[in-house]
C-alpha cells in the first residue's frame, strides 16, 4: 500500500499490480513491486497491457473491445491500480478472490469471465444482493474452509479493513472515485495490527486474529476463546481545553505489546518518514503479578489521571476498567481510556 501509495503521490500509476508483480519476504516482513517497466505516466506513457486477470479493473474489461483512441475506452490508470491493490489485499487476507462467486452469466466460459470481471461484477460478499455469493456445493474440497465466506467473512479482517472492502467491492465497484486511496489502505492495516491478539491453542494454523469487539471474544480460525481478562485501550485527542474526542484507534493489549510514539502524540504519524528514534517502543503492556500493567519506559509527562498521580520512566501503573491514562502533556498528547474485557 505504501509503495502504491508513493508511486501515484509521484502522478504514476503501477498499471499491472497483481501477485505475480509482489515479492514478499516472510523473514524480513518486507515487501516490494516489481515490473515497474510498465509504468503509466498520465498523457505520456500510456499503459501497453490492461492487467492480469484476477485484478484487471471493471471498467478496462468492460470497454476492452472498443478502439484505444475510443473516449470511452478505459485504460490502466491510478483508479484501476485501486481496484487492484484492493483485490490483492482481499485475497493475501482471505485466500480467495472478491467476485469470483456462484453466478454464471454466460456459459461460454470466455464470455463469462469478460462478464463477470467487467460489467456484471459484483461482490461475493456482496451485503444485499446474495446474487454472485459462494455456493458451498461448487468448492473445490481444499477451498470448503478458506473458499467459503460463511465460514470467514471479510468482517474477520475487523472494522477499519471491512469498511474499505466495502467502499472498494460495493460502493467503488463499479464507481473508480470511490475506491479508497492506498493511503486509506496503509492507516487501516497499520491501525488493523493494533486489533490483533495471539491464539492461545498452540496448533492453531493461525496464530493471531483480530478482536472482535464483543465481552466473549474466540479465535475464528479455531474457535479457541480468549482467556483471562483483556485490556482494550481506546485512544482520545484533546479537541479543546474541556474535551476529549475519540481517535478512533483501539489499542488491545497482550503479553509483551508495545506502545509506540505514534500511540502517545498526534504528531508522530506512523509512516515511511519515522525516524530510527520514532520507532523505539516508549513502553510496554505485562501481565505481572496477576494483573495488566503498563510500564512506562520513556514518557516524561505520563500521568494516571484517574488516581491524579505521576507515573515517572521506570515505573508501572496498573490497568483497570474506567482508568485515564495521560501519555504526554504536550500538544498532541493522547490520553487512553482502559474497558477491560472478558471479565
Ligand atoms: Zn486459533
Amino acid at each position: 500500500s505504501r509503495g502504491v501509495k508513493k508511486l501515484h503521490q509521484m502522478g504514476l500509476a503501477h498499471s499491472d499490480l497483481s501477485y505475480n508483480n509482489i515479492l514478499v519476504d516472510p523473514v524480513t516482513k518486507s515487501a516490494c513491486i516489481i515490473d515497474i517497466d510498465g509504468l503509466v505516466v498520465p498523457k505520456l506513457f500510456p499503459p501497453e497491457v490492461i492487467g492480469t486477470a484476477d485484478f484487471i479493473a471493471p471498467e478496462v474489461l468492460k470497454t476492452q473491445h472498443l478502439n484505444l483512441t475510443d473516449p470511452d475506452r478505459y485504460l490502466p490508470n491510478q483508479k484501476t491500480d485501486l481496484h487492484a491493490l484492493a483485490a490483492l489485499i482481499y485475497m493475501y487476507l482471505l485466500r480467495r478472490h472478491p467476485l469470483r462467486g456462484g453466478k454464471i452469466w454466460d456459459l461460454d466460459s470466455e464470455k463469462d469471465e469478460i462478464l463477470s470481471m467487467g460489467e456484471k461484477a459484483m461482490f461475493v460478499e456482496h451485503p444485499e444482493d446474495p446474487t454472485n455469493h459462494v455456493k458451498t456445493d461448487q468448492l473445490r474440497k481444499w477451498d470448503t474452509f478458506w473458499g467459503d465466506p460463511k465460514n470467514i467473512p471479510y468482517t474477520i479482517v475487523g472494522p477499519y479493513l471491512s469498511d474499505l472492502f466495502k467502499k472498494a467491492f460495493v460502493d467503488g465497484l463499479h464507481d473508480p472515485i470511490r475506491r479508497p486511496t492506498a493511503n486509506e489502505w496503509e492507516t487501516a492495516l497499520l491501525k488493523t495490527v493494533d486489533l490483533i491478539q495471539p491464539c492461545h491453542h498452540s496448533a492453531c494454523t493461525e496464530k493471531w486474529y483480530v478482536f472482535d469487539n464483543t465481552s466473549t471474544p474466540k479465535c475464528p480460525f479455531c474457535g479457541t476463546p480468549h482467556q483471562g481478562s483483556l485490556p482494550v485501550l481506546d485512544l482520545y485527542f484533546k479537541f479543546d481545553d474541556e474535551v476529549w474526542k475519540p481517535e478512533n484507534h483501539r489499542l488491545m493489549v497482550y503479553h509483551n505489546q508495545y506502545l509506540f510514539k505514534w500511540h502517545v502524540s498526534r504528531k508522530v504519524i506512523r509512516n515511511e518518514n519515522l525516524t530510527m528514534q520514532d520507532k523505539m517502543p516508549v513502553g510496554y503492556f505485562t501481565f505481572h503479578q496477576g494483573k495488566w500493567v503498563l510500564v512506562n519506559q520513556s514518557l516524561p509527562g505520563m500521568k494516571d489521571i484517574t488516581e491524579q498521580k505521576e507515573i515517572p520512566p521506570g515505573s508501572m501503573v496498573e490497568l483497570t476498567d474506567g482508568k485515564k491514562i495521560l501519555l504526554s502533556a504536550d500538544e498532541g498528547g493522547r490520553l487512553i481510556y482502559v474497558t477491560m474485557a472478558n471479565q
